[in-house]
């Protein structure tokens, strides 16, 4: 399995890298992890959309899925598909909500909604806690996160191998038990751990620098990547944090960057 990013720019886009979004590939599958803005153009440089096997969302936030809109287009407007995308929608794997709030940020009226049924060229197939969806020869694991909208950790499984993805979240056990023995971790920090604001961070929104070492030591996962740094945070700090709290091999994700699984 290979993990390439797209982006990992946390919050927004920054000066050097989109927003959140990766590309798996695991044997002859392809699937994204978010697609936050900017990555849809990243994506290209990496893989023929065409190629994809499945589009996953951990959660809703427009730094997660705003370039969903860029995919439909692609996929409704191409002039030079290599099959009819009606007779093969593209599973679409995200909280339950995903199918109305893409197709709103895609269709901007009532009236176009009206014609514009997403279904047309997507399968949407809905999250659960705890729940288990195979694609193209992949199992794709979720647990709930600690988060202010729906929102999951994400586990991709393929010949006796794991990633999991911890999308946005605050301290939780939801995390620490997707990830459970997994071989990586590719988990956010936020913020740092201790700032002039907060001597404890907030909870229920994301993770600290530390918080993410802590979750991957208590999985026992075998290795950290560090994602979801915005570009107002020193990146390297975060990063610190977590190897402390972690124990285990750690470091910052860059944009267009692969790593093996
Ligand atoms: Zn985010
Ligand atoms: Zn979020």
């Amino acid at each position: 399995m290979r993990l390439t990013v797209l982006g990992c720019s946390g919050s927004g886009p920054g000066p050097t890298s989109p927003a959140s979004g990766y590309l798996v590939r695991a044997g002859d599958a392809h699937l994204t992890l978010d697609l936050g803005n900017g990555t849809f153009g990243a994506l290209q440089r990496h893989l023929d959309p065409w190629a994809l096997s499945a589009t996953v969302f951990s959660h809703l936030h427009p730094d997660h899925c705003s370039d969903f809109a860029s995919l439909a287009v692609h996929r409704r407007y191409h002039p030079r598909p290599p099959y009819d995308p009606t007779t093969r929608p593209l599973p679409v794997l995200a909280p339950r909500e995903a199918r109305t709030r893409l197709a709103a940020a895609y269709a901007t009226s009532e009236a176009e909604r009206a014609e514009t049924d997403m279904t047309d060229i997507f399968s949407f197939q809905p999250f659960t806690d705890g729940g288990c969806i195979e694609v193209a020869g992949v199992t794709v694991r979720t647990g709930a996160v600690d988060h202010p909208c729906e929102a999951y950790a994400v586990r991709v499984e393929h010949e006796g191998r794991s990633l999991v993805y911890s999308g946005d979240t605050g301290p939780c056990t939801g995390l620490v038990e997707t990830a459970r023995g997994a071989d990586v971790l590719l988990c956010e920090a936020t913020w740092p751990h201790v700032t002039e604001r907060w001597d404890e961070p907030p909870r229920g929104v994301h993770l600290s620098g530390r918080q993410a070492g802590e979750h991957a030591a208590a999985a026992g996962v075998g290795r950290l990547l560090i994602t979801h740094v915005p570009a107002w945070y020193d990146a390297q700090a975060l990063l610190a944090e977590a190897k402390e709290a972690f124990g285990g091999p750690a470091e910052l994700v860059e944009p267009d960057t692969a790593y093996d699984v």
